[in-house]
């Protein structure tokens, strides 16, 4: 079995990296940054995600390991004090894999994939597009931008958007609008619309001064006048405890 290590960039996690190394190491797991089977991340959401794009070339067979040091993190649920017990449960194979579909947004000629969301906005103007589901008209949109995000990001910059927050063993896509024009003139759903995965959202319109975010990344649309928004093949694989339940998770991430 092998594992890689990937650390926050800002923050001094080097104990905590030791630690990992020393265990797996006495354990009979061999460092492999370039081909592991676990990734254990060490730090907050932000580094999770950031550990999730650098192994995106080979995501379907990557195991990711949340250890939470010092952030409040959704994608973590263990504490660098768990490693001893936790690498034991990865030899036994006691394990939950929870894994979901990314998703996969297409523009002139690139693709890009997201755990949390693609979105994008216009900083600058109104952002005018038609909304179609499935090829089927649905709206056009004035306002700030829009949002596309799984299960998994329905937590993150849709939950502040007051989009609606997906269990985890659901598989859906979610469209959230960001501050939508509403009035005589102007008028779209306004509210979150949950849709089933596979579903295809294309959005039509001027993209010039558009950005185009995924997860922590973003890009420009290079010009282009068509943004498809899919579920895609690819999985993400997170490692939590057999114990692990997501309204614990929620309770701890939001409530108490
Ligand atoms: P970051 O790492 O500082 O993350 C921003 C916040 O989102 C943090 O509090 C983080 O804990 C939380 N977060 C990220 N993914 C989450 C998830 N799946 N469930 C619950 N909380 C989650 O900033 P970054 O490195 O730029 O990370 C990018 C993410 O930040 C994006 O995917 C987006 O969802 C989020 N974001 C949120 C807002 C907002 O809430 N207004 C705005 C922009 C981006």
């Amino acid at each position: 079995m092998k594992f890689a290590i990937f650390t926050k960039i800002d923050k001094d996690v080097s104990d905590v990296e030791k630690l990992v190394t020393k265990v797996c190491t006495k354990k009979g797991l061999t460092l492999d940054v370039d081909h592991p089977d676990f990734v254990f991340v060490l730090g907050g959401d932000g580094t999770f995600l950031r550990a999730v794009h650098a192994y995106m070339d080979q995501i379907d067979t990557v195991k990711f390991i949340g250890i939470r040091c010092g952030t409040l993190g959704f994608f973590y649920e263990f504490e660098p004090n768990d490693i001893n017990k936790l690498v034991d449960l990865l030899l036994a194979g006691k394990y939950f894999d929870d894994s979901h579909r990314l998703i996969e947004c297409r523009f002139g000629s690139k693709t890009i994939y997201a755990l949390n969301e693609i979105r994008f906005e216009n900083p600058f103007h109104t952002l005018v597009c038609t909304v179609k589901i499935d090829n089927e008209y649905l709206e056009t949109f004035h306002g700030n931008g829009l949002l596309v995000c799984s299960e998994l990001g329905s937590t993150a910059y849709n939950k502040s958007l007051e989009g609606a927050v997906i269990a985890h063993d659901l598989n859906l896509l979610q469209l959230t609008e960001i501050s939508a024009i509403q009035n005589n003139i102007y008028r779209s759903l306004g509210s979150s619309l949950v849709l089933k995965p596979d579903t295809e959202i294309s959005f039509n319109g001027d993209f010039s001064n558009v950005i185009i975010g995924y997860d922590h990344l973003t890009r420009d649309s290079s010009g282009a006048t068509d943004i498809v928004v899919t579920s895609s093949q690819k999985r993400v694989h997170i490692v939590f405890s057999e114990n692990y339940t997501f309204l614990n998770n929620i309770k701890r991430s939001f409530i108490e």
